[in-house]
């Protein structure tokens, strides 16, 4: 007796990791693939860095997120399908998108070419479904090229902690010599000393305890400076006073506590972000050294492909935990234990 096949309509589906209020656990489900509208590309995510601040879409901390939102801002993947209008992709291509999800190219810090500061840019995985799935649609001016020869794996974090570390940095003011102090040896800082060292800086990496001075040492940095066995200002005022103190550690008493390491004209580049208040005193400011406070917000796709093709060229990578996408809860739980060595990615 010859069975019956039962055929059922074809419909392409794929995994998503979700979340479907704020402050709710990740949910794994189904859902259709989306189609790319007019300017927008749909990618096959390959990697996804899991970034302290996917915080927001996960507790809802920011005004008008819908849900259920899918976070995720460090994509790496394929050009899957092009929508109407879009011709500077490729079917197959490979491509990342970074926190910068978008902006409208019509306000007046757009007109004036300034994107990164659009004001009505989107957020990848805050304003729109983001890389935690297996499938996305992101607009395409949103997109960035990846170089040929890093992974998916380790393109990913470089498309938010790489980038805001690299653009920080070269935006500093600091010249090849200069004495460059990183504070924090973590998902930003670990990225921030090698591109320091890359730049040509004289590297001084600043951390709590004595246990990652020989990881400081190897990834670039010429001194160590333990914050807990030293006066961290101190030491850098006996090595002639820092030209920029790159701060990427969220604590704003250490990062008071630095500003006095600076030396004339030296700039304290905050790049972890807080709420509560760093303490300077004018005088700090002012007395005949002339420092400057100034904060950076990560960058543009442009300076992301900057950010992949300096990687490429110089062998700067992020060390790296990965998860399968179904395990996302526990990789996002991983990374805020703070424990992770140093950025955890999910991997489809
Ligand atoms: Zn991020
Ligand atoms: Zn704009």
């Amino acid at each position: 007796m010859a069975t019956m096949r039962v055929v059922k309509p074809e419909v392409a589906e794929m995994m998503v990791a979700q979340i479907s209020k704020p402050g709710a656990e990740f949910e794994i489900v189904k859902r259709e693939i989306p189609a790319p509208g007019p300017r927008q590309v749909r990618i096959k995510v390959k990697a996804c860095g899991i970034c302290h601040s996917d915080v927001v879409t996960k507790e809802g901390l920011f005004p008008g997120i819908q849900y259920p939102r899918v976070p995720g801002h460090e994509i790496a993947g394929l050009v899957d399908e092009l929508g109407p209008g879009v011709s500077e992709w490729k079917k197959g291509q490979r491509v990342g998108v970074g926190w910068h999800g978008g902006h409208d190219g019509t306000c007046r810090e757009c007109r004036r070419g300034d994107f990164r500061h659009c004001r009505n840019a989107t957020i990848c995985g805050v304003s729109y479904d983001g890389g935690y799935q297996q499938y996305m649609v992101a607009p395409a001016e949103a997109l960035a090229a990846i170089p040929e020869t890093l992974s998916d794996a380790d393109a990913a974090p470089l498309l938010c902690a790489g980038i805001t570390t690299y653009n920080a940095l070269r935006h500093s003011g600091a010249l090849p010599g200069d004495l460059v102090a990183v504070q924090g040896i973590g998902g930003l800082g670990h990225l921030g000393v090698q591109f320091a060292n890359k730049f040509g800086y004289k590297v001084a990496a600043i951390g709590r305890g004595s246990e990652n001075a020989a990881l400081a040492k190897k990834l670039g940095a010429s001194v160590y400076i333990d914050s807990q066995a030293t006066n961290a200002a101190g030491e850098l005022q006996k090595l002639g006073g820092a030209q920029v103190i790159m701060a990427t550690a969220p604590n704003s008493k250490a990062m008071s506590a630095l500003i006095d390491g600076l030396g004339p004209n030296g700039k304290l580049m905050v790049i972890g972000a807080t709420l509560d208040p760093i303490e300077v005193t004018p005088v700090q400011l002012v007395t005949p050294i002339s420092r400057t406070i100034q904060g950076w917000a990560a960058g543009t796709p442009a300076d992301s492909e900057d950010t992949l093709n300096f990687a490429e060229l110089t062998g700067v990578r992020p060390m790296i935990e990965t998860y399968p996408l179904e395990r996302a809860g526990e990789a996002y739980a991983r990374m805020m234990s703070g424990k992770a060595e140093f950025r955890v990615v999910l991997t489809m």
